[in-house]
């Protein structure tokens, strides 16, 4: 049996491996995966870059809401079975994600108009179905019809170690109190900000992935699948 056409929303705190996963699950069952966190860094680089963002980190509403209203054209592509971030004709995937980025993500996205513009662009990306979502606010608010939900969480210290890796990967030298730092002020934000705050959907699956490998991972997700819609053909993992 072949899953169906369904929306699979992927939420959860930061650095818990959202993305990993969703990637994961859309190469082995066929699905498009679209980051939303991509989009929120993507509105927050633009507000740094056109001085938008003040030394004390105060952020231009107005001057920001203009930019968006006029229409930005952020979008993903799909290259070599990557799904990337372009503004414009200029990919944005590195930029986005960097240490500065991410310390001015949350505020840039707790902006009622800075969500809603956010929204109708994952809507307008996912016509057509078939998509695993990522984010804080998928299940809740983005898709809160979504057939599958899986709410993602892994303690504190293994995250910031997970982050502070990947930042190193990619030829940053971050220190290790501040990549802690920003993953519990992000949390932090997520969690308590007025729109669409990062909660937990009440029909979501949790998975703890403190001491789980992606393949692991992917067990999990296969049991999960099996359960909701019946033996998959083709169980032979890819990892
Ligand atoms: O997933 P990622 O860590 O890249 O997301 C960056 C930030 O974007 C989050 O910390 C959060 O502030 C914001 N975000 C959000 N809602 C989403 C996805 C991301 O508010 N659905």
């Amino acid at each position: 049996m072949r899953i169906p056409d369904i929306i699979i929303a992927v939420d959860g705190y930061s650095s818990t491996g959202k993305s990993s996963f969703a990637k994961m699950v859309a190469a082995e069952f066929g699905f498009l995966y679209l980051d939303s966190g991509a989009m929120y860094r993507g509105v927050t680089l633009v507000a740094m870059e056109k001085g938008m963002i003040d030394a004390g980190g105060k952020i231009d509403e107005p001057a920001l809401k203009a930019t968006l209203d006029k229409g930005l054209d952020l979008h993903f592509r799909r290259d070599e079975g990557l799904t990337r971030l372009f503004l414009g004709e200029r990919c944005i995937e590195e930029e986005i994600r960097t240490l500065a980025v991410s310390s001015h993500v949350s505020p840039v996205s707790a902006i009622p108009f800075v969500r809603s513009f956010v929204d109708d662009k994952l809507h307008e990306f996912s016509r057509g179905g078939r998509v695993i979502m990522d984010g804080r606010d998928i299940g809740t608010t983005v898709f809160p019809n979504a057939e599958v939900k899986i709410f993602m969480t892994a303690d504190e210290l293994v995250r910031a170690q997970r982050r502070f890796d990947e930042l190193v990967s990619k030829g940053q030298v971050p220190v290790f109190d501040e990549v802690l730092a920003n993953l519990k002020e992000r949390d932090y934000i997520d969690s308590h900000r007025e729109a669409s705050p990062l909660t937990q959907a009440p029909d979501a699956y949790v998975m703890d992935n403190t001491h789980m490998t992606m393949h692991e991972e992917l067990v999990w997700m296969l049991g999960l699948l099996q359960g909701r819609f019946g033996i998959l053909e083709a169980p032979a993992l890819s990892c």
